[in-house]
C-alpha cells in the first residue's frame, strides 16, 4: 500500500518532467517573437536547437535512470536490508548508508555528467572544465554533499531524541536558521571554489562605487571572480555580512561586456539587493522544507510505513531518507509555481529600475548577449514559463523595456 504511494510519487515526478519536455518540443520550429529575432543567425539558431535537443535527451536519460534506481529502492526492501547489515548505532549506520548510497549515485551519474561536460558542452564550446577540474569537483561535491547530509541528519536525530514527536517543527526552524547561515556565508563557500581579485581603479570602478553608495551602502570592495574556469556564463551580485558590502563581478562579464553593459547588469542586481529580493526568495525557499517535515512527522507517527519496507518499527533514518530524497522534489516543484511567479515579478521590477537609472538600452544589449552566450531558449512554451521559469523569457524582458521607452 505505502509502496504504491511512493511508486505513484516517483511516476508523477517522471511524467511531470516528460510533459515539460514534450511542451518544449512543441515550440521547436515556431517563429521567434520579433524582439528576439536576429540574435542568432540561422546556423547559430540551428546550433541552439541541436544543443537543446541533446541536452533534453540527456536529461530524459538521467531522469529515466533515477526513476529505475528509485523504483529499485522503493519497491523492494533493499534499504532496510542494507541498513540492518551496517554496523554501529543509528548515527553510524546512517552515516555509512549515506556514504555508500552517495558513492553509488555519484558512479551512476558519472557517465551523464561526463557526457554533459565533455560531449555536449564541449561540442558547443561552453565547456571550460578540464578532466582535472571535473574529477576534483566531483570529489568535492561528494564530500560536501555527504558532510551536509550527515550534519543535517545529526541535527534531526538530536532534535528527535530531545523532542520526540515535536521534532519536525523544531527541525524546520533549525533548517530555517541553517539556510539563513548558508546564504549569509555563501561568499565564504564560493571562496572554496573560486579566486577573487580586486577590480582595478578606473571608470567602471568609479561608476559602480558611486551607484552603490548612492543607494545607501558602504562598499568594502569590488571583486572579480574567476568564473570563466568553469563556465562562459556572465553574472554579478552584491553580498556581505554586516555594514560593509561587497560587489562580485564574474570575469566573463568584465572581459566580454562594455562598461555600460556591465553597469546596466549591475543596476539590475543592485535593484534586487535593495528590494531584498534575494532575501525574500531565500525565505520562500524555506517553505520547500515544509512538505519534508510533514512527511517526516507522518512517517514517525505511522510505523506501518517503515514496516512495509522491512523495518521493525518507525525509523528516524528511513523517515529522513524519504523526506530529504529526490522523491519529494515533485511536491516542491508544485509549491514553487506561485513563488516563481513572484520571482518573475521581481525580475521585471529590477529591469524597470535599471531602465530608470538610464541603462535601458545597455540592459537590452547586455541581456541579448547574456542569452546568446548561454544559448538559452528564446521562445519557451508559455506553459513551461508559468510552471518553471523564475525569470521572464528574454522577449518579454525586452518588450517591457521598449514599452517603457515609448511611454517616456
Ligand atoms: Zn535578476
Amino acid at each position: 500500500m505505502y509502496k504504491i504511494i511512493f511508486l505513484v510519487l516517483l511516476l508523477v515526478k517522471f511524467f511531470w518532467s516528460l510533459t515539460l519536455q514534450l511542451l518544449s518540443n512543441k515550440q521547436v520550429g515556431k517563429p521567434l517573437p520579433k524582439s528576439v529575432q536576429g540574435i542568432y543567425d540561422e546556423s547559430e539558431y540551428n546550433k541552439w536547437r541541436s544543443y537543446n535537443n541533446k541536452k533534453d535527451k540527456l536529461h530524459l536519460a538521467s531522469n529515466a535512470i533515477s526513476l529505475v534506481f528509485n523504483i529499485v529502492l522503493f519497491c523492494t526492501n533493499i534499504i532496510s536490508v542494507v541498513y540492518y547489515a551496517l554496523p554501529g548505532d543509528v548515527m553510524v549506520k546512517s552515516m555509512l548508508f549515506f556514504l555508500l548510497i552517495g558513492l553509488v549515485e555519484t558512479i551512476i551519474s558519472l557517465p551523464i555528467d561526463y557526457i554533459f561536460n565533455f560531449k555536449i558542452e564541449a561540442e558547443f564550446g561552453f565547456n571550460k572544465v578540464t578532466p582535472k577540474i571535473f574529477i576534483v569537483d566531483t570529489i568535492k561535491n561528494y564530500i560536501i554533499g555527504n558532510v551536509l547530509n550527515i550534519a543535517i541528519f545529526g541535527l534531526v536525530l538530536l532534535a528527535y531524541n530531545l523532542l520526540g514527536d515535536y521534532f519536525g517543527i523544531i527541525a524546520f526552524l533549525g533548517l530555517a536558521v541553517l539556510m539563513i547561515l548558508i546564504s549569509a556565508f555563501s561568499s565564504v563557500f564560493s571562496k572554496i571554489f573560486n579566486k577573487f581579485t580586486s577590480l582595478p581603479e578606473g571608470e567602471l570602478r568609479t561608476n559602480l562605487s558611486k551607484m552603490f553608495e548612492d543607494a545607501g551602502y558602504k562598499l568594502k570592495d569590488i571583486y572579480v571572480m574567476d568564473a570563466s574556469k568553469r563556465t562562459t556564463k556572465a553574472n554579478a551580485y552584491c553580498g556581505g555580512i554586516g555594514k560593509m558590502k561587497q560587489i562580485v563581478l564574474y570575469d566573463n562579464l568584465v572581459n566580454n561586456y562594455t562598461e555600460g553593459e556591465i553597469t546596466a547588469v549591475f543596476a539590475h542586481e543592485l535593484a534586487h539587493f535593495k528590494n531584498k529580493d534575494t532575501t525574500k526568495m531565500t525565505f520562500f525557499n524555506m517553505l520547500n522544507f515544509l512538505p519534508m517535515m510533514v512527511v517526516m512527522t507522518v512517517m514517525m507517527i505511522v510505523p506501518e510505513i517503515a514496516q512495509s519496507y522491512g523495518f521493525s518499527d518507525a525509523n528516524i533514518f528511513f523517515a529522513f531518507y524519504v523526506s530529504f530524497g529526490s522523491m519529494l522534489s515533485i511536491v516542491t516543484q508544485l509549491i514553487m509555481i506561485p513563488f516563481n511567479y513572484m520571482s518573475r515579478a521581481f525580475e521585471r521590477r529590477a529591469d524597470s529600475l535599471a531602465f530608470e537609472k538610464g541603462y535601458g538600452d545597455e540592459l537590452i544589449t547586455a541581456l541579448r548577449k547574456l542569452h546568446k552566450d548561454s544559448l538559452s531558449d528564446m521562445n519557451p512554451h508559455p506553459t513551461v514559463v508559468k510552471l518553471t521559469y523564475n525569470h521572464p523569457p528574454l522577449h518579454e524582458r525586452i518588450e517591457l523595456i521598449e514599452s517603457k521607452k515609448v511611454n517616456k
